[in-house]
């Protein structure tokens, strides 16, 4: 079949929107007609080399859509079911499946960097040639074909192109404040950053019934939307500097909980010097790959619990469809967080506005 796909040939910062061959699902895969896709700012990393990436590639991870046709073997879901996409889908069997840490599976990790589905091949192609995955998922195409195990199923009521953002941004940020950061109700909160992930962990916050979430940015239409979001105060880091805010509203302590989502040195340092000892702080950004972060080693005194995570500590498949609840309850709020909708043949205008902070989240729509 043919299908229109956005395609990373170089890491030039371009996308080529072009038509490529998709195969049929194999055994254990589905293939997903896209509803939406949702432009994340690691496939923007991957599109200038910031992040591994095999080449060519069709990129994207934040999908969701309608399950067209299942190959042999497939059990959890059936054709025209709603899914949203995980990008960490998990095999059931390794070390880290059989611990209870299925967003770590290492089936999953080998094939994500070889570029592949997890038998290690591809299903798309152009002109004979192979076109690799990328993060199992490759959602900036009209169909794509998954494992199983990444096509989540949720509810048929719930607007597709929100259920796309649950596929990474929401996820992270969200379980980065509620699973990572396991914030508590009347617990202080700061996030430092406030994209998408930014956004969703401020949201996270909100549900778990933190005060005061503080929003540091340095973009004052982000901030807007952190404090439509659920943020109770704001800091422009251009103007103030966010650890001595964090520490005037907490009688000099600091926060109970620091997230940073921006993937710099100095976010990093502030979100550690924003917490207060005995707090924890929760790393979601990520610098470039290969680049150092210095610390002063006082931001780590006292005693502090730091995490790392990638995609919030989630459990995609109790996750999501427990996500598009709290949104269908007018809890978690995601229309507000799509500020531009667009075409795919528009994805590198999507991504320019992503890249000027333009947008909390663009998402590719397709017409079915
Ligand atoms: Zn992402
Ligand atoms: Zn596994």
């Amino acid at each position: 079949m043919q299908i229109q796909a956005a395609v990373l040939r170089e890491t030039t910062g371009t996308l080529s929107v072009e038509e490529i061959e998709i195969a049929p699902p194999g055994w254990g895969e589905v293939l997903v007609r896209i509803a939406a896709s949702g432009l994340c700012h690691t496939d923007w990393e991957t599109m200038h080399g910031q992040q591994p990436c095999v080449l060519p590639a069709v990129i994207g991870h934040e999908g969701a859509g309608v399950v067209e046709a299942i190959g042999p073997g497939v059990t959890l879901v059936a054709p025209g079911d709603h899914v949203a996409l995980s990008w960490s889908p998990n095999c059931g069997r390794c070390f880290y499946c059989d611990r209870g840490q299925p967003i770590l599976c290492e089936v999953a990790r080998a094939a994500n960097a070889a570029g592949t589905m997890l038998d290690g091949t591809t299903r798309f192609s152009a002109g004979g040639r192979p076109i690799h995955y990328y993060s199992l998922v490759s959602s900036h195409a009209e169909r794509t074909i998954v494992p199983e195990q990444a096509a989540i199923p949720i509810r048929p009521d719930f607007p597709l192109d929100r259920a796309a953002l649950l596929g990474c941004a929401v996820m992270t940020g969200y379980g980065g404040a509620v699973h990572a950061g396991r914030v508590r109700p009347e617990d202080a909160v700061v996030v430092i950053g406030c994209g998408a992930v930014g956004l969703s962990a401020i949201q996270g916050a909100r549900i778990a019934g933190a005060w005061p979430i503080v929003a540091v940015d340095v973009n004052p239409l982000k901030l807007g939307w952190a404090e439509r979001l659920g943020a109770t105060h704001t800091v422009n880091a251009r103007d103030r500097d966010p650890v001595t805010v964090v520490r005037d509203l907490t009688r000099g302590r600091g926060a109970d909980v620091a997230i940073e989502a921006a993937g710099q040195n100095v976010t990093i340092r502030q979100t550690l010097e924003a917490s207060r000892p005995g707090g924890r702080v929760v790393i979601l950004g990520k610098t470039a790959v290969g680049q150092d972060v210095t610390l002063p080693f006082t931001s780590l005194m006292g005693e502090r619990e730091i995490v790392r995570t990638s995609y919030g500590m989630s459990r995609p498949r109790q996750d999501f469809p427990k996500l598009a609840d709290l949104a269908m309850r007018g809890e978690l709020l995601l229309d507000d967080m799509i500020t531009m909708r667009l075409p795919l043949a528009d994805i590198n205008r999507g991504f320019g506005e992503l890249q000027a902070g333009n947008v909390a989240r663009a998402v590719i729509v397709f017409d079915g």
